[in-house]
């Protein structure tokens, strides 16, 4: 039996296809999931267009942000069954005994290999989980939400884990893409006042921005960040895909305040870090998630202090994979969710 898949089959721009593959077969501590729903992330989007900065491992089934039904267990599976509904973390292969991973750290594994890049990913009907990665899903949360928990796991550990926002601190998220928007509503969670800035070209993402009641701001944010004592804004989350916007993150900073960076740019800064030195400045990186960050944005999701819905811009059938990357890629909807056929 054979299913169609959305494969990225080499490192050339462009090189992602249907292609029809076998069912996969599954280890004893793994099970096989059948895929509900698999949110479309930017980096698919960068393995298309070729731009990404990660080693991939060609031909590779594309998608990490998945959720579905159980199908299969393997021998040594317990506390799972079939039928039971499941999301899944990313790191599809870790070295478990690494110290990083006997830390809990696993994320932070150099050794870990990801679904849609290391190992086959989701944007197909059936995929092999290890059964360490799964977290059940209630009844009451749609695949559709539930298989974005990934990418909310991802603002949770940037701006919970990784910063230090306090009631009424001042935030500014630079980058309205899907990490952007969802750092501004984990900021708006933890009682912060939130501004996401943009250019002129993400007026339609920055609407969005305003459903999670957030102001929008379009260019300089030097007012916003000045406007309660003149000093700046308390932390400056970097969630855009450039090494310049840490330039502005430094301008738009307070005094012995927070900067955490979760968005990715190659490009080598061009800029002085003095003002870091001057400001007293903690400048912090965030990468992925792990266990306990998922059980928690799971109970955001379930209770409804998290929404995603506003962020999602269509379901598209897998088949049509090509349209739902372009709108992500045009910045026409912020995020894309696709549907196995
Ligand atoms: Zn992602």
């Amino acid at each position: 039996m054979k299913s169609a898949a959305v494969v990225n089959y080499a490192p050339e721009k462009g090189s992602v296809e249907i292609r029809e593959i076998p069912k996969p077969t599954i280890g004893d501590d793994d099970v096989l999931l059948e895929v509900a729903n698999v949110g479309v992330c930017g980096s698919d989007l960068h393995q298309w267009t070729a731009d990404h900065s990660w080693p991939v491992n060609y031909p590779v089934v594309l998608g990490h942000e998945f959720g579905g039904h159980i199908v299969e267990v393997g021998s040594r599976v317990v506390g799972w069954k079939e039928g039971d509904r499941v999301v899944s973390e990313t790191a599809a292969i870790i070295d478990p005994n690494n110290p990083m991973t006997r830390q809990g750290l696993y994320n932070l594994d150099p050794t870990r290999k990801g679904f849609g890049y290391g190992v086959n990913g989701a944007m197909t009907k059936f995929v092999r989980v290890p059964m360490r990665i799964l977290h059940r899903v209630p009844d009451s949360l749609a695949f559709e939400e539930a298989c974005l928990t990934e990418p909310c796991c991802v603002a949770f550990n940037a701006v919970v884990e990784n910063s230090r926002i306090k009631p009424g601190d001042r935030v500014i998220v630079l980058g309205p893409g899907t990490i952007g928007i969802l750092c501004a509503a984990m900021a708006r969670l933890c009682g912060a006042e939130v501004a996401v800035v943009g250019l002129e070209a993400d007026r339609h993402r920055l609407a969005i921005a305003q459903q999670y009641g957030c102001e929008a701001i379009i260019g300089d944010a030097t007012e916003w960040a000045k406007k309660r004592d003149g000093l700046g804004a308390d932390c400056i989350i970097d969630a855009a895909g450039a090494s310049i916007t840490l330039k502005i993150a430094l301008q738009l900073v307070r005094p012995n305040g927070h900067i955490t960076k979760v968005g990715w740019g190659p490009q080598p800064l061009g800029f002085s870090l003095d003002a870091l030195v001057q400001k007293n400045v903690t400048l912090q990186g965030s990468f992925s998630h792990n266990w306990p960050i998922w059980e928690r944005v799971l109970a955001l999701l379930t209770s409804g202090q998290l929404d995603v819905k506003p962020i999602i811009g269509g379901v598209w059938p897998i088949t049509e994979w090509h349209e739902a990357f372009e709108k992500m890629h045009h910045g026409e909807v912020i995020k894309s969710v696709l549907k196995p056929v």
